[in-house]
């Protein structure tokens, strides 16, 4: 007898239930039974992952719709002015000079870190498909701004080892990264699961990082510094690339927020008086080192920006990230001294993107299968 004829044999067939017609399913079936929305859960979820619908997390799947319209790739702008104004000598300041290569010496390596915490971190302990899906796009967006930031680093003729270095070798940029790398270990390590208090308050914590402190104020004074020279008609390719990561950095940041939200919602316990304490902490010491970025970024005023600008920048965008995830703001009284910042923001896709694109996306019908 063939194995499967053996296995067939020794099943218990489904009994049909006595006058109701309905199949009542073995045991050993019910672990199949249809997925309810209500049963999702965004973390330590019992349901099916493999099943998008039924939908439970609108939200994550709005996003992910949103982030799809947003596509766009790094070589479709052009950077030809950035080139001309870089080889020209009297083209930019020498503090200008630095500012870019500081900046990119931080931005580099900031989306692989991104992506890797995503894909080997995050995805796995998230139970939610649709945040599941946000995530699978996000992760491919990481990818798309290491891109851009590499097309820049190569159009200018940037000397790649100090640039892709400088997360080791600069100490403003370092400080940074090692303040994130234990957040992301823990959740990249292959024996770390959720499922206990204190390991998914570990994932909260890891999650607020990531989201409200790396995606949500690490790069924003990086941002401002490259938009600053857009708007003064320098550099205008790298600006026109960092407004589109922009745009997605503030998408990735507010799916995070959701998550966060999310979570504190479905394990109200984990938010204890303790955590929030905590979690402000993490708030200061990221405030400081993004100050101390700023700092070792504009040693002097340039482009009209200063470091002390800066200081009261990063305040007030701590204090929105506390307020959006509930928690107190550090910094009463402080107000926005870059408001054109939420102009950019709000950028709107057409809004310059077809004007400079040169390359365009195969619909399935231009699909050739030769
Ligand atoms: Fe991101």
């Amino acid at each position: 007898m063939l194995q499967f004829e053996q296995e067939l044999k020794t099943t218990t067939p489904p009994q049909v239930g006595k006058g109701s017609g309905v199949i009542e399913a073995p045991a050993d079936l019910a672990r199949f039974r249809r997925i309810s929305a209500d049963d999702k859960r965004v973390i330590n979820g019992q349901t099916d992952v493999n099943q998008l619908v039924p939908f439970k997390y609108k939200w994550a799947w709005e996003k992910y719709l949103s982030a799809c319209a947003n596509h766009w790739m790094p070589q479709e702008i052009p950077m030809n002015r950035d080139i001309a104004l870089w080889k020209d000598p009297s083209g930019l300041t020498e503090d200008e000079r630095r500012l870019v290569k500081r900046n990119l010496g931080f931005f580099v390596t900031a989306d692989s870190l991104a992506a890797n915490n995503i894909v080997l971190g995050t995805y796995r302990h998230i139970t939610a498909p649709e945040c599941r899906q946000y995530l699978l796009r996000q992760a491919f967006e990481e990818a798309i701004h290491t891109h851009a930031y590499q097309y820049i680093v190569e159009s200018l003729g940037l000397d790649e080892g100090e640039v892709f270095n400088a997360y080791n070798e600069i100490e403003s940029i370092r400080a940074k990264d090692q303040f994130l790398i234990p957040f992301i270990d823990i959740l990249t390590n292959p024996t770390f699961c959720t499922g206990t208090p204190e390991n998914d308050q570990r994932l909260l914590r890891s999650l607020i990082v990531f989201a409200c402190l790396m995606e949500g104020l690490f790069f924003y004074v990086g941002f401002v510094q490259i938009l600053a020279l857009g708007r003064q008609n320098k550099m205008t390719g790298a600006a026109e690339q960092y407004q589109y990561i922009l745009r997605d950095e503030s998408m990735h940041c507010n799916f995070g927020i959701d998550l966060i939200n999310q979570i504190k919602l479905e394990n109200p316990h984990l938010w204890t008086a303790a955590f929030r304490e905590e979690i402000q902490e993490l708030f200061r010491t990221a405030v400081g080192l993004e100050f101390r970025y700023a700092e070792d970024t504009m040693p002097r005023g340039v482009l009209g920006l200063n470091a002390p600008m800066f200081k009261e920048y990063l305040r007030f965008i701590a204090n929105r990230r506390a307020q959006q995830i509930g928690i107190e703001p550090l910094f009463p009284g402080v107000t926005n001294p870059f408001p054109w910042m939420s102009e950019m923001i709000d950028l709107k896709k057409e809004k310059n993107f077809f004007e400079t694109r040169v390359t365009e996306y195969q619909t399935g019908g231009a699909l050739s299968w030769d």
